[in-house]
């Protein structure tokens, strides 16, 4: 038996190249897990159908000594990323049977390592919320407990390594979706900085916001992950060259926020976590300092303005006569409100009328305009404050996961989740979730850092000095 709970990449790794098992029993491992749990859990959504080819390729790079870290390593894909030949469907009803012809770059770049790529797994659809509820194919549980949401929207990435049917998992970030479904999961969850990773053959959400990122059960697992998907692409003009100068500093300052922290909404529990967190690091070393963020504090303000607006221009592509459903009509109209009718889901279609309605004459200069203005004070507000701090410290999200329902009808509540991840997006940092601690209910506590622009590797450096406090205390 080989156990799953403490695997690392690298443990995994050295295993495999050591003929202790065959990258076979690894993934027999995996799926012996889903077998058991998915029925209940519903992380994946379907198991690709090339994983016995993907299995043998990468057991014959381990024979051949052609095998790199990531070889053999099973990964789980958010279904929102490209695999050809393989369904995609962004878990919407939409591109139900959607099958793509080419490979997403970080699927190309994963392929190229030799990792195995087990399945896709469920989302929030079009990655449009904070708890996997509105996926067009049932809701997925949290492992750590089946009454909870497992946060969104990467729900069933995070539940498909929570549940060990997967060793790490990739999810997209667009408002906080890899780190508070990580933060839910008692995983760790980062968001490289915009452009980081390459989103070609990702299916757009919001296309300024949108990234891939790592979720692991440690931090060094996300960082391999991370150093595999990254790096320049041709087909993504938005993607950043190795030439431009990464910020490397050693993050020994860290700003906390207490007034936004402290501004009501969070829960009790949530607020004593995170002082004794801040206690922890004080005790290690770190020097703490409070910093004002009066403007940053919108940013999920302007991220609802700015996603909702490109969710609309993103989304027309979907008019049932270019791929996905399409239902019949008698006139061209009639196919376009049917199609988009049944196809999307409540959420989906409230944002894509608010952003026609955020862009259309009239309202484009008050609404449109006016976030992109406040987005770049908050660009200003942040790198001014890393002068002065070299991370930001936050709770990951203000409340601790929900039972399911709990939000659905209360979408404001549920967009307040990403109170404090929507920063990294709006501005383009780079973000870490790290769990901080064990929470009522078997559920976990967890603790977010948001780093300057290009310090990818320094927090996640960082990240694991945090990790190692956090397991030690
Ligand atoms: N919860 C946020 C939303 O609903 C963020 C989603 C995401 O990052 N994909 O938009």
């Amino acid at each position: 038996m080989i156990d799953l709970t403490n695997i690392t990449i690298e443990k995994a790794h050295n295993s495999l190249t050591n003929r202790e098992y065959t990258v076979r029993e690894l993934v027999d491992a995996y799926l012996k897990n889903i077998d058991e749990k998915n029925a209940n859990i519903n992380a994946y959504l379907e198991i690709y159908k090339s994983l016995d080819e993907q299995i043998v390729r990468a057991q014959k790079m381990i024979d051949d000594g052609s095998a790199g870290v990531m070889t053999g390593i099973p990964v789980s894909i958010k279904d929102n990323m490209l695999v050809t030949g393989e369904h995609a469907s962004a878990s919407s009803k939409m591109l139900e049977g959607f099958v793509a012809v080419s490979d997403a770059t970080v699927i190309a770049k994963l392929k190229s390592a030799g990792a195995v790529l087990i399945g896709r797994t469920n989302m929030d659809e079009f990655a449009m919320g904070s708890s996997t509820e509105t996926s067009a194919y049932g809701i997925t549980r949290n492992p750590l407990n089946p009454d909870y949401v497992p946060g969104g929207s990467s729900g069933g990435a995070v539940s498909s390594v929570a549940m060990d049917g997967a060793l790490v998992a990739l999810g997209s970030d667009t408002g906080g979706s890899i780190r508070q479904p990580a933060g839910y999961t008692g995983l760790v969850g980062f968001k490289p900085t915009y452009g980081e990773v390459s989103r070609s053959g990702i299916i757009a959400m919001a296309s300024s916001l949108d990234q891939v990122g790592p979720i692991a059960k440690t931090v060094a697992d996300a960082e391999i992950l991370f150093n595999i998907i990254r790096g320049v692409d041709v087909m993504d003009e938005t993607s950043i060259s190795e030439t431009v100068v990464r910020d490397t500093r050693e993050i020994k300052k860290i700003g906390v926020p207490t007034n936004w922290i402290e501004q009501g909404g969070i829960e009790a529990s949530v607020k004593k976590n995170f002082d004794e967190t801040v206690e922890k690091l004080k005790n290690e070393g770190y020097e703490i300092v409070s910093v004002d963020l009066p403007i940053t504090q919108y940013s999920l303000a302007v991220y609802y303005v700015l996603n909702t607006a490109e969710v609309s221009s993103n989304l027309a592509r979907y008019d049932g006569l270019r791929y996905g459903l399409s239902k019949e009509g008698k006139t061209l109209q009639e196919v376009y409100e049917k199609t988009r009718g049944q196809g999307f889901g409540k959420e989906v279609r409230r944002r894509i009328l608010l952003g026609a309605y955020i862009l259309s004459h009239g309202y484009y200069d008050a609404y449109y305009k006016k976030a992109l203005d406040v987005q770049n004070v908050i660009r200003g507000e942040l790198a001014g404050v890393f002068k002065k701090v070299d991370v930001i410290m936050t709770p990951t999200a203000p409340f601790l996961p929900f039972k399911f329902g709990e939000k659905m009808n209360d979408p404001i509540a549920m967009k307040l989740a990403d109170l404090f991840l929507a920063p990294a997006n709006i501005a383009g940092n780079p973000a870490l979730s790290i769990p901080s601690g064990d929470a009522e209910g078997n559920l976990k506590h967890s603790t977010h850092f948001l780093a300057p622009m290009l310090a990818d590797d320094a927090l996640l450096s960082f990240g694991k000095k945090v990790e190692k406090i956090m397991t030690n205390y």
